[in-house]
């Protein structure tokens, strides 16, 4: 399909974005998309970075056409575009050098689009569409009802699309794969705003890249995500055990779950490792269990708390039978509006002339919260040195502290380096993020996680996962290019599509190889 602007095109950005066809919600300069209300329409759901985002204008799509009409004006004046779904990115689209972009906003995209017959019970080769400003927590009770899941992330209100686009760690990512391993296609209006659905086989350099590539990078806006589902856990067992946080736990604990849990050899063991601080300094393993033998995932856990120094649990709980929505409401503080018909959980409401933000269920759910992220992706080969648990357990374990590794191995781990964009495939691969949330400034815990990092990264390279987007890394010498892309790096950087996966000897050219535009 071709750009939707003809010839005649009119004679300011404005004009263009409100031609007919264009979304009735169109703001354009900070007098139309700053409100009364104590919030921008530009804002995202991180209050570290959202003053540095600058757009020329705010659209708000609810259908393709709208996306097509406000992607071809911005190349049309000239504008960078940046599609926007959950708002949940912890470093900013749209600013420094993308600043006086077009935001185009998807949020109220979300539908999940079944084909007309088959996908029913959970039977395999289920091929369905689910739009990008689907919320996880939708996407897993809506699934639910024929029996269908995506192995996706916990937390309710992270959407389809950037998670999608860097990768999609989550709980059955052992078992299936990370999301994009289940990807089949994507609908793209591309950065001249033509329309095209990219697949292995049309555009595939471009279906490379949405898999692993990143949202900040995209040369375009995603419509819709066609994924081949994966059956519904039928009776899943969790496991968790805590410990106080002692310094002899901290050390002996980690290698023992990496060796034990995360390099078992049963896919269907999803075993989570986290230190927290909300309160009371502490330690805890998560298992989640998909297989037949239960009984075996439990002792192991017990075993594997028994051989650390952790000394006794401070809290056990052991949870045999439950369904896969439990699992979600679980991981979201049992808040059953993350599932509830009609809900997205965490938006923006149209059917005012203004849009509304709406309100967040969940965790850390304000959006006046500060976020960073800083990640590790390690155990290639199936070895982690000493040094790294080591290192980590001489961090300060500060109110609001959190850390999480989780295995990124499994499924996930055999598919070939070089098949998307995602290059972090080993049979050993874990995942290490620091989590920073609070309502409060945050830079001095930012400081803090770069000491850590720097430590850390002593014993093993400086490898890291796109999603958990850390712009400061060279605040322990990582270089994103690499950490983000590794052995892709070069195939990433020859698609030539941002600063972020350039070598920082390459010019600065920012345009997208088939002609379709900058960014
Ligand atoms: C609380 C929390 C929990 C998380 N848990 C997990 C987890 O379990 N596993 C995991 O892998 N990640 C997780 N993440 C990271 C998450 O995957 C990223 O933050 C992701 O970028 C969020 O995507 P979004 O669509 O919600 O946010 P957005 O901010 O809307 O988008 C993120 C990026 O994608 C781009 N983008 C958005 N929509 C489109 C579109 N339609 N077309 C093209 N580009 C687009 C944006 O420009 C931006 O660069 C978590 C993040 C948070 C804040």
């Amino acid at each position: 399909v071709q750009n939707v602007i003809g010839p005649k095109a009119p004679g300011s950005l404005g004009e263009c974005l409100r031609a007919p066809g264009g979304a009735p919600h169109t703001f354009v300069g900070p007098a139309e998309y700053e409100t009364d209300a104590g919030y921008s329409l530009k804002d995202i759901h991180n209050a570290r970075v959202t003053g540095s985002i600058q757009p020329s204008a705010v659209v708000f799509a609810t259908e393709e056409a709208h996306v097509a009409l406000a992607v071809s004006c911005a190349f049309r004046f000239g504008k960078p575009v940046y599609g926007r779904s959950g708002m949940n990115q912890y470093e900013a689209s749209c600013a420094g050098t993308g600043a006086g972009c077009v935001v185009v906003d998807v949020n109220n995209m979300w539908e999940v689009g079944w084909p007309s017959s088959g996908c029913q019970s959970g039977q395999s080769g289920c091929v369905a569409s689910l739009g990008p400003g689907l919320s996880l927590g939708s996407a897993y009770f809506e699934l639910s009802k024929r029996g269908y899941t995506i192995p996706a992330g916990a937390c309710a209100w992270v959407r389809v699309a950037g998670l999608t686009l860097g990768g999609g760690q989550g709980w059955l990512m052992r078992k299936y794969g990370l999301l994009i391993d289940r990807l089949r296609a994507v609908d793209v209006v591309l950065l001249n705003g033509t329309k095209v659905r990219v697949d292995e086989n049309t555009e595939p350099h471009l279906f490379w890249l949405a898999r692993g590539g990143g949202g900040n990078i995209f040369p375009g806006v995603a419509t819709a995500f066609h994924f081949e589902l994966v059956p519904m856990p039928v009776s899943p067992a969790t496991y968790s055990m805590e410990w106080a946080a002692t310094k002899e736990c901290r050390k002996t604990l980690p290698a023992l779950w990496y060796e034990r849990m995360a390099m078992h050899p049963d896919d269907d063991l999803f075993a989570k490792l986290w230190f927290s601080n909300s309160g009371q300094p502490k330690v805890a393993i998560d298992v989640t269990y998909i297989g037949e033998d239960k009984r075996s995932a439990e002792e192991l856990l017990r075993a594997v708390g028994a051989a650390s120094a952790c000394g006794a649990a401070t809290r056990i709980q052991m949870t045999p039978n439950t369904t896969w929505t439990s699992v979600v409401l679980g991981a979201n503080d049992g808040d059953e509006r993350i599932g509830a018909p009609g809900n997205n959980n965490c938006g923006w409401d149209l059917s005012g002339p203004t849009p509304r933000r709406t309100a967040c269920q969940g965790y850390d759910t304000s959006y006046a919260n500060q976020w960073a992220s800083r990640s590790l992706v390690t155990g290639a080969g199936g070895r982690i040195p000493q040094g790294v648990w080591d290192a980590l357990a001489e961090d300060i374990m500060y109110n609001g502290y959190f850390v999480e590794i989780e295995p990124s191995n499994g499924f996930a781990g055999t598919v070939a380096k070089d098949a998307t964009a995602y290059p972090h495939r080993d049979p050993g691969s874990v995942t290490l993020q620091i989590v920073m949330a609070s309502s409060g400034d945050i830079s001095s815990v930012v400081h803090q996680s770069a000491e850590t990092m720097r430590a850390i990264t002593a014993h093993v390279p400086r490898l890291g996962y796109y999603n958990y987007l850390d712009k400061n890394m060279h605040q322990y010498s990582g270089l994103p290019r690499d950490a983000y892309y590794g052995s892709n790096a070069d195939a990433v950087e020859a698609c030539d599509v941002g600063e972020l996966v350039q070598h920082p000897d390459a010019p600065k050219t920012k345009k997208y190889p088939t002609g379709t535009g900058t960014k």
